[in-house]
C-alpha cells in the first residue's frame, strides 16, 4: 500500500473546516486560578491512551482547555497496542467510529482512506494493532492534544481550596502540579493491576508472568509453556510463544467448554450505551454478572493462531490448583495431571484492588465500592472484581465510603475499565468511547461552572458591551403626555 501524506494534509484541512462549521473549539471560559504562584490546571489526566485522548479532546472542544495529560510511556507507545497486546489485529470491526466524537474526519476510516483510498479500506480485514496505534498518534497530533510523556503520576493529595495536588516524576525529578479535577484514564488495569492467582505469588518470577507483563518471548524458545485462561489474551500470548519457537504450549482452562457467543456485542445499541447508567443498580449488576458468567469468547482468528500448531494442546475442565518450584522448572498441578513446565503465563485478567496502585494510596481506602451497602446477594453472585468495583457518580467521580471523609473524591473521575459496572462499557473499549467522553465532559463542565458561579454572576453584572447605542429609537411618551394634558 502506498502512503499518501498529501491525503493526510487534506484530511486535516477537512477536519479544520468541520470544526469551524461547528464553532469548535468553543471559546475558553474557565476562570484562571493560581496556587503557590502556579497556574492551576482545570483538569489533569493520568494516562494518554485512547480514553484519555478522547476525553481530553471532548473537553478542549468545549472550551475547557487548560488541561494536560501525563503518561508514563514514551510518546506514541501509550496503552497496550505496541506493548502487551499480542494479537495481530483488533477484535473490533474496522468501521467503528470510536474516538471520533461525532466528527467524520476524525474516524479511523477517514484517516485510512485519506492515505490508502476507499478500495484499500474495502479490502482491509481487521485493523492491525500497530495501525490502530498509528491512528491514535495522528488523532493526538491532529487535535494538538497537550500530552506530556515519560512522566509518571506518583501521588495525589487534597491541597485544600477544592484543589488536588498531583505529584509527578520525570527525568528532571519530582514536582507537584495542582488541578481542579483529576481524570484517571489509567487503562484496563484500572485501579488495580493484573489478577494473579494466589498459588503463583509464592513462585519465583523467573517461572511466570501475567499476560500484561513485558515477556521476553525469545527466551521461551524450546521451552514448555503453560497458559492459564481462555480469553483473548490467553490465546494471543499462547500464539506468540508458539511463534517464538516454544517446544510446547498447553492451554489450561478451568471451563469445560470455550465460550462461543459474545453476548454484550450481540445486544449493543444506543439503548445500552445511554440507558445502562440509568437502570436500577440491581439491573446493572445483573447484566454484568450474566456476561461474566457467560464470558467473552476469544476471537476466532486468535484461537486458530494457536490451534494450527501441532505442539499446542487445549485442556478443558482443567483448573490449575497449584504451581510448585522443582529446580529448573515448575510442576503445575491440576485435578487430571501434574504438568512439568518451564514457564507459566497467567492470562487471568485484571482486578479492582486499589492497593495495587501506590500512586492512589492516599484516597483508595475511602472509595465507595459496590460492596459498601449497594450489592445484595439477590443481584447475582458476589464476584470479587464486581463487588470491589467503585460505585461511581454521574460524572465517573468517586463517592466516599464515609461521607465527609475525603471530599476531593468528588473531583477525581474514574474514566477506565473499573467504571463498567456503574456506567456500562463507555470508558474502556472502542465502540462507545465518544459517548463516555461526552458524559465525562458534561459532568466536569457542570461542576466547574457551578463552582465558579459567583465569578460568572459577577461577569454577568460587569458585562457592559451595548448591542443598542440608544439612538435607534425615539421615545414617544413625552409627546403623548403633552397631547393628553
Ligand atoms: C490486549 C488488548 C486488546 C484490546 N483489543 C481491543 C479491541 O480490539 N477492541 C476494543 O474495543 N477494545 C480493545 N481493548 C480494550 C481497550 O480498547 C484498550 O484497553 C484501550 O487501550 C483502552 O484505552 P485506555 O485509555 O483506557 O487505556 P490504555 O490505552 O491502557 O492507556 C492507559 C495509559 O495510562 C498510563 N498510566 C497509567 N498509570 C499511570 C501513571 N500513574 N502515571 C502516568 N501514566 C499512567 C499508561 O502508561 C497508559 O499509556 C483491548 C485491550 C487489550 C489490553
Amino acid at each position: 500500500m502506498t502512503h499518501d501524506l498529501a491525503g493526510i494534509a487534506g484530511l486535516e484541512a477537512r477536519l479544520a473546516k468541520d470544526l469551524s462549521l461547528l464553532e469548535m473549539p468553543s471559546k475558553s471560559w474557565v476562570p484562571a486560578r493560581t496556587k503557590d504562584g502556579q497556574r492551576v490546571r482545570d483538569v489533569i489526566f493520568v494516562g494518554a491512551g485512547m480514553c484519555g485522548l478522547t476525553a481530553a479532546a471532548r473537553l478542549m472542544l468545549s472550551g475547557v482547555d487548560n488541561i494536560v495529560l501525563y503518561d508514563a510511556a514514551p510518546e506514541g507507545f501509550e496503552g497496550p497496542w505496541e506493548t502487551f497486546a499480542r494479537m495481530n489485529t483488533l477484535r473490533s470491526p474496522k468501521t467503528l467510529a470510536g474516538p471520533a466524537l461525532g466528527l467524520p474526519a476524525l474516524t479511523f476510516r477517514a484517516w485510512f482512506e485519506a492515505q490508502w483510498g476507499e478500495k484499500e479500506f474495502d479490502a482491509l480485514g481487521k485493523i492491525p494493532k500497530g495501525m490502530w496505534m498509528d491512528y491514535l498518534r495522528w488523532y493526538r497530533s491532529a487535535l494538538k492534544l497537550p500530552v506530556i510523556n515519560e512522566t509518571r503520576v506518583t501521588g495525589v493529595l487534597d491541597a485544600g481550596d477544592d484543589l488536588i495536588a498531583v505529584s509527578l516524576l520525570d527525568a528532571e525529578g519530582p514536582r507537584t502540579e495542582y488541578c481542579r479535577h483529576l481524570v484517571l484514564a489509567t487503562g484496563r488495569s484500572g485501579l488495580g493491576g493484573g489478577a494473579v492467582p494466589g498459588f503463583l505469588e509464592k513462585v519465583d518470577r523467573r517461572f511466570w508472568a501475567h499476560s500484561a507483563d513485558e515477556i521476553n518471548f525469545g527466551s521461551l524458545q524450546g521451552k514448555r509453556v503453560a497458559v492459564i485462561g481462555a480469553g483473548a489474551s490467553a490465546m494471543d500470548n499462547a500464539a506468540t510463544a508458539l511463534e517464538a519457537g516454544a517446544a510446547s504450549v498447553d492451554m489450561l482452562i478451568r471451563r469445560k467448554d470455550l465460550p462461543r457467543v459474545n453476548k454484550m456485542t450481540g445486544i449493543s445499541s444506543q439503548g445500552v450505551v445511554h440507558g445502562m447508567r440509568h437502570l436500577p443498580d440491581a439491573w446493572k449488576y445483573r447484566f454484568n454478572d450474566y456476561v461474566n458468567d457467560q464470558q467473552v469468547p476469544p476471537p476466532h482468528t486468535s484461537t486458530l493462531r494457536v490451534t494450527k500448531h501441532a505442539n499446542a494442546r487445549t485442556f478443558l475442565g482443567c483448573p490449575v490448583e497449584d504451581v510448585i518450584e522443582a529446580g529448573d522448572h515448575v510442576i503445575v498441578k491440576t485435578p487430571h495431571a501434574d504438568f512439568e513446565m518451564d514457564f507459566v503465563i497467567a492470562a487471568t485478567g485484571f482486578r479492582n484492588d486499589f492497593t495495587g496502585r501506590p500512586e492512589f494510596a492516599s484516597f483508595s481506602g475511602q472509595i465507595k465500592t459496590w460492596k459498601d451497602g449497594v450489592y445484595e446477594p439477590s443481584m447475582g453472585s458476589a464476584k470479587p472484581f464486581m463487588v470491589d468495583a467503585p460505585y461511581l457518580g454521574d460524572a465517573y467521580e468517586f463517592l466516599e465510603k464515609d461521607p465527609g471523609s475525603c471530599p476531593m473524591l468528588a473531583r477525581i473521575h474514574c474514566f477506565n475499565d473499573a467504571a463498567m459496572l456503574s456506567h456500562g462499557k463507555l470508558s474502556g473499549d472502542i465502540p462507545a468511547i465518544s459517548a463516555g467522553a461526552d458524559r465525562l465532559m458534561r459532568g466536569i463542565v457542570s461542576e466547574v461552572f457551578a463552582a465558579d458561579v459567583e465569578i460568572h454572576f459577577a461577569g454577568l453584572q460587569a458585562y457592559d458591551v451595548p448591542e443598542l447605542q440608544g439612538d435607534e429609537w425615539v421615545d414617544s411618551t413625552p409627546s403623548l403626555m403633552e397631547a393628553v394634558k
